[in-house]
Parts: structure tokens; sequence; C-alpha cells
């Protein structure tokens, strides 16, 4: 099934960019290949959003300098998205519009969030609203996009993934996200 936001979107849907930042697009830190490609896909659903009278969010992985994800604190990660960096900010073509709500995760000293939801408290922001329905991408596929589509789907949304608006650090775990997403029951697109 393809999507079409102009189609699909209705009132009281969220369009989800998830960390669409520098750093995880080609030149950037933790690079994710392709990963500026999401954005013309991503700025097209969020004009569609307003059009629609649906919401926009936009997560962001914000650290802490030294933060324990990096590799030198003895994490799995290069170091990236440090907080107020230009490696942080959202990628420039990125078009969001005025009443984007920032979601800010990464921000523990003693964890790493991943997803959205994790200790956030997205969740409850979107069931305020009256969301129901999510419609997902941004960088990467197979780590904080996954883990906020699985987390998305546990709480009860209705969950879409936009492959065309979302990029893997690797094709062989895109594959294997898929699936998994496919399993718990999103729906990608
Ligand atoms: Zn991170």
């Amino acid at each position: 099934m393809t999507a079409d936001p102009h189609r699909d979107l209705t009132q009281g849907d969220a369009v989800v960019a998830v960390d669409v930042q520098n750093d995880f697009c080609p030149g950037g830190a933790l690079e994710v290949p392709e990963g500026d490609r999401v954005v013309d896909t991503l700025n097209t659903w969020m004009a569609a959003a307003r059009d629609a009278g649906a919401h926009v969010y936009a997560s962001r992985d914000w650290h802490p300098r030294d933060h324990i994800s990096f590799q030198p604190q003895g994490g799995p990660w290069p170091v990236h998205c440090v907080q107020d960096t230009t490696g942080a900010a959202f990628h420039p073509y990125l078009r969001l519009p005025e009443d984007t709500i920032v979601v800010t995760k990464g921000t523990r000293f003693d964890k790493d969030q991943y997803s959205a939801f994790d200790e956030t408290g997205f969740a409850e922001e979107l069931k305020r609203h009256g969301i129901e329905r999510l419609w997902i991408g941004g960088l990467a596929e197979d780590v904080c996009v996954r883990a906020t589509a699985l987390d998305a789907a546990k709480h009860g949304f209705t969950v879409h993934v936009l492959t065309e608006a979302t990029r893997a650090i690797s094709a062989e775990s895109r594959e294997k996200t898929e699936a998994e997403l496919k399993d718990a029951g999103v729906l990608v697109l």
C-alpha cells in the first residue's frame, strides 16, 4: 500500500518526524546512508498535516557532553547530537510548521532513550489532544524510528511507518526491523 498524505491524513492525526538532525545525515557524526533523503517526503507530509488539521511533532536526540551512549564513555555510538551544536540541529531543509511541538530525548545522564516515548510524557501529550493515529518517518529506521513505532503500538495508537520517509543504518537491519514492526501491528507503508 502506498501512502498519500493528501488522501490519508485526517484531523486529529499526527505526523512524527524522528531525529531529522544533521549528525544523522550524510557528513554528520553518525550518518545514516541517504539520511537526508527523508527531508522532502517529510516536508510534504508536514505541509499536508497543516492542510488536514493534523498535528506535527519532531523528536530530537539531545545529549549532554560525555553522554553514556558515546564511545569514549563506553557506549555504542560515536559522539553525536551534543546539545546546542550544529550536529544536533534539525536538517536545514526540514520545514517544520510553526506550531510543531518538539520532543526532546537523550538528555538523561544515566541512560539512553531511543524512543520518543521513553519517559518523555509523549503518550500523555498525544492522548490529551485526542490523537489516535500516527504517521512516522525520520532517522534511523532501525534504531529510533523502530523504538518509537514499537512504543507507540504498545500505547495503543494506530501506527504507520512511512518507508519513503525513513532510512536505516543497514539494508539487512532494515528488513529485520520492518518484519518486527509488522509483527507488532505497525502498518509499514
Ligand atoms: Zn543518541
